[in-house]
């Protein structure tokens, strides 16, 4: 029997890992059968299928994977973004009420209808760019009801079939009104948010924020602890402004992500290598918020895995779009346009715990682009104009109604 449809005539992106580099197909073609890549080859060896598309040579890829986002909140903070280009400092904003908890009160104030219509228009922006996987985590309202209601948000937006959802749990910070009983709130996020959210199957793993002025080391142990004990993976934000040791934490913890690391040891760097932990870089809230740059060259030489992400949030990186990320990561971080592909398809798909993801190969969900260039670099190079760069994308081996032609 025919594959549904065959895409030929396309210079095919693989990310393949048994192929090399890129593991580029040139002159290549993809079948697709239900929504599930069957072949990838020569376009001369293709087989036949009830629909062809010609890519006209066109440069075709995975579908983008965004592995870190905060997507879910109400409000914005332009305010603290025009303080910040005025040259105020962190603690100037946060005195005249800037930071997370400013994005706390209108999130925890909107009804769900509001929170899934503001998660819905994002999701359609990082579509539009080429997202069809987003991880989005809760973590702005801050009570175990109310991170579990952001949590059923996160479901029911992930009901449309693009992009594809991945909900994490975040313990993101000690709320304002818990400061004075903060032990009391860890230990109502390890016996109840966390169990809850497994029993429920609410999220895919658990992330915290292990930093100054969010938990601190022991309390991040204790915390990814109860998610292991729960049997949910785990992740964490580490070392974006001081290094606490939670890079080494997370290597012991076989975790599947550390991310940001402006701020990691030799010793953490190693751990992570040797523990298999993909490296998440954000380079949009490192370039906003006038951080030092991760150390790229020692992850590179260690051979720590790195992934790319939007951290899409409104506090310090408000963008749905990977490729502008994938610019950034290049010319500010010194990755490679290889790394830099990687980054956003089959690194951040390991990141999120999907083995095979971000890859067009044999057996994996037919989600890829059609570009309208035939050069990957073409992509981070012509920053800002993804929208115009993509032909066409398809999520299971459908063409998403986005498409500009
Ligand atoms: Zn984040």
């Amino acid at each position: 029997m025919n594959p549904d449809l065959v895409i030929r005539n396309a210079r095919v992106l693989t990310c393949d890992p048994s192929r090399f580099g890129l593991g580029m197909v040139d002159r290549g073609a993809i079948a697709i059968r239900a929504g599930v890549i069957e072949w990838v080859g020569p376009d001369a060896d293709r087989p036949g299928a009830t629909r062809v598309v010609d890519a006209g040579g066109r440069l075709v890829t995975p579908g983008l994977v965004d592995c870190h986002t905060h997507a879910i909140f109400a409000g914005d903070r332009a305010n603290e973004f025009a303080m910040r280009a005025a040259g105020k400092t962190y603690l100037e904003i946060a005195a005249a009420g800037g930071g997370i908890g400013a994005t706390l009160g209108p999130t925890r104030a909107a009804t769900d209808e509001t929170l899934v219509a503001l998660l819905l228009a994002r999701l359609d922006l990082a579509l539009a760019a080429g997202t069809t996987t987003m991880e989005i985590k809760s973590g702005y309202d801050l009570t175990v009801a109310g991170e579990l209601r952001l949590l059923r948000c996160i479901a029911a937006a992930g009901r449309r079939p693009a992009p594809r959802i991945v909900p994490t749990l975040l313990a993101h910070l000690v709320p304002p009104e818990r400061k004075a009983d903060r032990s009391a709130y860890i230990i109502e996020l390890r016996d109840q948010l966390i169990p809850q959210v497994a029993t429920d199957k609410l999220a895919a793993s658990v992330d915290i924020y292990c930093d100054e002025g969010a938990f601190t080391l022991a309390e991040t142990r204790s915390i990814l602890g109860a998610a292991k004990i729960a049997g949910l993976p785990v992740r964490g934000h580490v070392g974006q402004f001081t290094d606490l040791g939670a890079a080494e934490l997370l290597a012991d913890l076989a975790a599947l992500s550390a991310d940001h690391l402006e701020q990691i040891t030799d010793r953490g760097i190693e751990q992570l290598a040797s523990a298999g932990v993909v490296a998440v870089m954000l380079p949009g809230a490192c370039v906003q918020l006038r951080l030092p740059v991760p150390p790229v060259e020692k992850l590179r030489a260690a051979g720590v895995l790195m992934a790319i992400a939007s951290d899409l949030n409104p506090g310090s990186s408000y963008c749905e779009q990977l490729p502008l990320q994938m610019w950034l990561a290049t010319t500010h971080y010194g990755m490679t346009v290889e790394e830099a592909w990687l980054g956003v398809t089959r690194h951040a798909a390991k990141a999120l715990g999907l083995p095979t993801g971000g890859t067009l190969q044999a057996d994996v969900q037919a989600d890829l682009i059609v570009w309208a260039c035939d050069d990957p670099a073409t992509v981070p190079y012509r920053y800002g104009a993804a929208s115009s760069l993509i032909e066409s994308v398809y999520v299971g081996g459908v063409r998403c109604g986005m498409a500009v032609s």
